[in-house]
């Protein structure tokens, strides 16, 4: 322990090795050795929550990052893929990706994160689960989604009925490879796993989970027993051993490596402070036509109402929003601003909810009839940033 906390400097001054930490990050295919090795990255990364800067151009010709190239070869893999429950839109574009690469996919969806849904929205899980399958069916062309399943890694939430479901769904053939955007938890939806299933063991196989985007480099194999899952292997068949396969993060590197993009680099560190230790605080206000709110940099115009009635908003975000007049705002350009109508005849219910990618959701509210909104995104964003 007092090694791992030892500069470089100071072992080298007492002339002491260092037998646990590797020079070279953690690489392709590693399997992670009986005793548990850190190279020098995940131990700065773990012990001193600190990440030295990706050379994102070498790492992709070096490293697997962001490839998913190696499933194409795969029949039919059994994918586990992570969204974040409280980043929709973006985190979707791991499964774009899948989609685009393997399109016969057995996808187990983990619908991750969800204790940082207030808990009014808990009481609703159908509701969320509908939300979720709908939105991602809109969306993407995948052919076997094998199940929804609503987790928290961090508490422990619906972990065992996953794992129960998974030694359900995996066949003999099968590795499980375990996929989703930079930061969705992989590595911590891992490490949970293997506390449930194989407590005493769960150091030797820990992966290294952090707030920063791009932590898992290359792809690192666990074996499925050490989940409990080795399935039986076919009668007189050659027995090979399958591993549940941790990849690296996907990073949507044509929005300029930002999963952030709607927020400026201060709202960045001012959303991601918070983001992992609390429930989003819902913040609720009404507009009336001429009037808008800024969330991150995104903007909502309130065009027109039924009547000029107020139309009810809550913010569920760890940003603040900024309520404004329309008219104090530059004239939105044409190509980054969306029109839509929403409806709504009740005051309980919210018709329609708004996400922008790594800012949070607005859920629309109010007896207001119906209103006419007007999105603009910042000119650098493109439109999947906002999904309705
Ligand atoms: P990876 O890049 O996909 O492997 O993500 P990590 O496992 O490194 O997690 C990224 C961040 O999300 C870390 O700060 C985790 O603590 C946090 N995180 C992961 N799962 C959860 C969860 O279920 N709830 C909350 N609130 N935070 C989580």
């Amino acid at each position: 322990k007092l090694l791992y906390d030892m500069d470089t400097s100071t072992r080298q001054l007492l002339g002491v090795a260092d037998p646990a930490i590797d020079d070279q990050p953690c690489s392709d295919s590693d399997t992670i050795p009986a005793k548990r090795r850190l190279c020098h990255r995940c131990h700065e990364l773990n012990h001193k929550n600190r990440m030295e800067p990706l050379d994102l151009a070498h790492l992709r010709s070096t490293l697997q990052y962001n490839s998913l190239s190696f499933l194409e070869t795969k029949r039919q893999p059994l994918v586990v893929c992570l969204i974040d429950v409280a980043d929709m839109p973006w985190s979707l574009y791991g499964l774009e990706k899948l989609a685009s690469i393997q399109p016969n996919s057995r996808v187990m969806i983990i619908a991750n994160k969800m204790d940082l849904l207030p808990p009014a929205a808990l009481k609703h899980e159908q509701r969320l689960r509908e939300f979720i399958l709908s939105t991602i069916k809109n969306r993407i062309n995948l052919e076997q989604i094998e199940s929804l399943s609503l987790v928290s890694a961090t508490k422990g939430w619906g972990m065992k009925s996953f794992l129960k479901r998974l030694s359900h769904t995996i066949l003999p053939s099968d590795d499980v490879y375990v996929l989703g955007c930079a930061n969705v938890g992989k590595s911590a939806f891992i490490n949970r796993l293997l506390a449930l299933s194989y407590g005493k063991n769960r150091d030797k196989y820990r992966t290294t989970s952090s707030k920063n985007p791009g932590t898992t480099l290359g792809n690192i194999l666990i074996p499925l027993h050490a989940f409990g899952l080795q399935p039986d292997a076919p009668f007189g068949s050659s027995i090979r051993q399958h591993y549940l396969i941790d990849t690296p993060g996907i990073l949507d590197l044509s929005q300029g490596n930002s999963p952030k993009c709607l927020l400026t680099p201060e709202q960045q560190k001012q959303a991601l402070s918070k983001r992992h230790d609390t429930p989003f605080k819902p913040v609720t206000f009404q507009l009336k036509p001429g009037q808008s709110f800024l969330l991150g940099r995104a903007r909502v115009d309130i065009e027109d109402t039924t009547n000029g009635l107020p139309v009810l908003f809550t913010v569920f975000s760890n940003l603040p929003p900024h309520i404004t007049k329309s008219s104090k705002l530059p004239l939105p350009d044409q190509n980054s601003s969306t029109h839509f109508h929403a409806t709504s005849q009740h005051q309980s219910h919210a018709s329609t909810d708004i996400c922008f990618a790594g800012a949070g959701w607005v859920a629309l509210a109010g007896a207001f009839g119906s209103a006419s909104l007007r999105i603009v995104l910042p000119q650098d964003v493109t439109k999947d940033a906002c999904s309705i």
